[in-house]
């Protein structure tokens, strides 16, 4: 745990106590500051004060009496309206942050040359900051990964001139984190989401934005969409940080540049992820370039010598986005419930040239499938389950066989049996739902998971005949 010692001997609210917020509550009273923790759910206030946290409710507590209020990353700070702490907050004249500037802070007390990679954009953050952990720690170092993934930043081992920290952090988060300088920054990837959190795509890029201009070292910054190429060129024309730029589209100096999943580096070949099954597709190819530069934004002790295509071949990859979760015969069964939406299904259709059995639906997004009609020919057969069912037969009309499945086990079996029957080399049964699963799944993990269940019986069935 990090000791937050900035509110030594003052008080500090904290609004929002999941798991974040009472490692916040922890880590401030460890430094040595008086908490008043709230929650608007009696739920999260119980289990606060269970584990020993004082309670103040917050709706009627003296505000002059705080030094700052903590929120949770959870709580919109701006759109459609700030939460009721917020107002209070400014009233008083009380600065409002998140725990990613606490971690900050107490590295600029402790040891301000700490290195730390902090990655953010729209889509792919999860899966280039466990990429940018697992090479570093398969290079030898002392990694510490957490964030907007895995564990909450304050519950990390202190920052330490022979340790890494790699965070990835959200847009949330970064706005509530004003003096967030990480040795080495990435943005990925700008694209409209989360709108309805930050207002408009303009304020959402500027937040994103903020945590690459404020890099110490070195800015790692995807330039294939308009707000990275600006960003970039900004930047460079500022003189700090150094930025190196990616593409997946062309090529790029000084950075990384990907191609027929080979990466390549002023014109030489860097790193070829043909045949690495964590890292397949155009969107990985982006993910890994960029792990690969801020790798080696880091000083040379971190990363000289290390085996870089080894480090990538064992990448474990994180479950839920097209993991390979079983085999059968010719048969790969692949678990992308992670795609909650059109844009991350198309990464998972692009991914694969054809016969792909797709299990797709659930609760449906606006506009649903209608994106990906240009993939269609690469679809063996859809299994429809879910609310979904209905429009999304309409969008695959008589250009895509499909089946009306109702559940996802149904759907499993069926589409098992038909890409085994068919037998031919290459074939995918792939869910990769385009819907969020809460009609029939608490969340998307749950239904990852009941999908690699269902793969397993399927698989020992097969075994058995
Ligand atoms: P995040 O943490 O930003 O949500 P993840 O690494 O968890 O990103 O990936 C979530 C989904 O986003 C993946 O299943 C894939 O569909 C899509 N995705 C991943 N990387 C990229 C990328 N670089 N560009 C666009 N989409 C991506």
């Amino acid at each position: 745990m990090i000791r937050v010692t900035a509110f030594k001997d003052r008080t500090v609210a904290v609004f929002g106590l999941g798991a974040s917020g009472l490692a916040t509550v922890r880590a401030l009273e460890a430094g040595g500051a008086r908490v008043a923790a709230w929650d608007d759910s009696e739920a999260g206030r119980k289990t606060a004060a269970d584990g020993g946290a004082t309670l103040v409710d917050l709706s009627s507590a003296d505000w002059s009496a705080f030094a700052a209020l903590v929120l949770a990353p959870g709580v919109p700070l701006t759109h459609p309206e700030p939460p009721w702490t917020v107002s209070k907050a400014k009233a008083a004249g009380v600065e409002v942050v998140g725990d990613v500037e606490l971690f900050f802070r107490e590295r600029a007390a402790t040891s301000p040359q700490a290195p730390v990679v902090a990655i953010t954009g729209t889509n792919g953050k999860s899966t280039t900051t466990a990429l940018v952990a697992h090479i570093l720690r398969s290079f030898g170092n002392d990694v510490q990964l957490g964030g907007n993934i895995g564990r909450a930043v304050l519950t990390l081992e202190p920052p330490a001139m022979d340790r890494i920290h790699v965070l990835e952090l959200s847009s949330f988060q970064i706005d509530l984190a004003p003096g967030a300088e990480p040795t080495v920054a990435v943005l990925l990837n700008v694209t409209p989401d989360h709108i309805d959190r930050h207002g408009t795509i303009e304020h959402y890029a500027e937040v994103k934005s903020r945590l690459i201009s404020s890099a110490e070292e070195m800015a790692v910054i995807g330039i294939d969409d308009e707000w990275g190429a600006r960003f970039a060129t900004a930047l460079e024309r500022r003189g700090n940080p150094k930025v190196r730029r990616i593409s997946v589209h062309t090529p790029v100096a000084p950075g990384i540049y990907a191609q027929d999943a080979k990466l390549y580096e002023n014109g030489s070949a860097r790193a070829d992820l043909a045949g690495i099954a964590t890292l397949r597709g155009v969107h990985n190819w982006q993910n890994a370039a960029a792990a690969i530069a801020a790798v080696e934004a880091l000083p040379e002790t971190f990363h000289a010598g290390g085996d870089l295509q080894a480090a990538l071949r064992s990448f474990p990859g994180l479950a839920h986005r097209l993991e390979v979760v079983g085999r059968i015969g010719a048969v790969d069964f692949i678990n992308d419930s992670k795609a909650t939406n059109a844009d991350s299904t198309e990464k998972a259709l692009a991914s694969f040239p054809g016969h792909i059995y797709w299990i797709l639906g659930g609760k449906p997004k606006a506009g649903g499938i209608t994106t990906l009609t240009a993939y269609f020919p690469r679809i063996a057969k859809a299994y429809l389950i879910g609310e979904a069912t209905e429009e999304f037969a309409t969008t695959l009309g008589e250009n895509v066989a499909f089946e009306r499945c109702g559940t996802l086990d149904v759907a499993t079996r069926s589409a098992a049996a038909d890409a085994l029957s068919a037998g031919q080399a290459g074939s995918v049964v792939l869910l990769s739902p385009a819907c969020a699963s809460y009609d029939q799944f608490r969340n998307f993990e749950i239904r990852g998971d009941a999908f690699k269940r269902l793969v397993a019986d399927l698989a020992a069935e097969q075994a058995g005949r």
